[in-house]
């Protein structure tokens, strides 16, 4: 809990105007140039949890004989997630991605912005249709709900309703991961699980956050299935290339394998993170890591939750 949530909002939450009314390729590109100068001083941004992995929490749990990870037996279960911040990246999911998880016969969840964008409803109709989960991405992604007084949270969180009755919606991804203690006790009743917090944060959305753990853990009230693996944007942002990312993917998830939890990736379709050639290829080398071996099953985050 010492790092798991960023209680202090970052620049992007206080500005006047919403960040997102600067252009996504610019502030990809300052975030880029600001990551690849703070690449190598991880001693700053990454003391603890360490980046890109830190299980610590996990190693106490078990050093003090807390009862065992009911991941530490069979096959370390595997989620697939994204954050779709726009309509192009619902297009890119059902075009790109859904046809490379679905011959590896896996299925993801989609968390989508429900307040921000003309929603297209056919293509969300489309992912529930083949097996999909579909999940709640904020309300306009303006990084500001965490944050908000008391009652324009809830006004916020509602804004949902409609969306989470229509698509059977269980679960909430905080916008840029920003979530406070005060958040996720307000999405207890409103969903059945949270998927907010990094094991290993980085430099991203603050520096030095995460829960140095990727089995879940309830906090608040409500489960927590936190996001264990190094997500797309941050690793993208530190210049790291596809090819390096799918092999640290594949590293982190076999230590977390040894660890008895949960694999967790976050990608987001839109092409300036993962939704290119190159991107997706490295997504497709990591899918077909998991399918070839016997020590990964692909699961969804009712079926870990369940197992918890
Ligand atoms: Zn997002």
């Amino acid at each position: 809990m010492r790092a798991a949530f960023t209680e202090a909002p970052p620049v992007s939450s206080r500005l006047p105007i919403s960040y997102q009314r600067v252009p996504a390729r610019l502030r990809s590109g300052l975030a880029g140039i600001l990551g690849r100068m703070r690449r190598r001083r991880e001693d700053r941004w990454a003391r603890f949890p360490v980046w890109p992995l830190d299980l610590s929490a996990d190693f106490l749990a078990d050093a003090v004989g807390l009862p065992a990870s009911p991941f530490a037996r069979g096959a370390t279960p595997v989620v697939l997630s994204h954050d779709l911040d726009s309509p192009e990246g619902l297009v890119n999911l059902v075009r790109d991605f859904l046809p490379l998880e679905e011959a590896a016969r896996a299925r993801s969840t989609a968390f989508v912005v429900p307040c921000a964008w003309p929603l297209d409803h056919g293509l969300l109709g489309e992912l529930r249709a083949r097996g999909h989960e579909i999940g709640v991405h904020g309300y306009d992604h303006g990084n500001r709900t965490p944050f908000a007084s008391p009652p324009e949270r809830a006004r916020r969180l509602d804004g949902a309703r409609e969306f989470i009755a229509r698509y059977g919606v269980a679960g909430y991804r905080a916008p840029s991961l920003l979530r406070t203690r005060e958040l996720l006790r307000d999405l207890r009743g409103r969903y059945r699980y949270d998927s907010s917090i990094p094991t290993s944060g980085g430099l991203f959305p603050v520096p030095n956050n995460g829960c140095a753990s990727a089995r879940p853990f309830v906090v608040e009230g409500l489960p927590e299935l936190p996001v264990s693996l190094p997500r797309d944007g941050s690793l993208l942002f530190l210049g790291h290339g596809p090819g390096e990312i799918a092999r640290l993917w594949i590293e982190c998830a076999e230590t977390i394998a040894r660890s008895g939890g949960v694999v967790v990736l976050l990608t987001h379709c839109e092409a300036r993170f993962s939704g290119n050639a190159k991107m997706r290829a490295a997504y497709r080398e990591f899918l077909d890591f998991v399918r070839s071996s016997d020590r990964f099953a692909f699961s969804t985050p009712a079926g870990v939750l369940e197992k918890r």
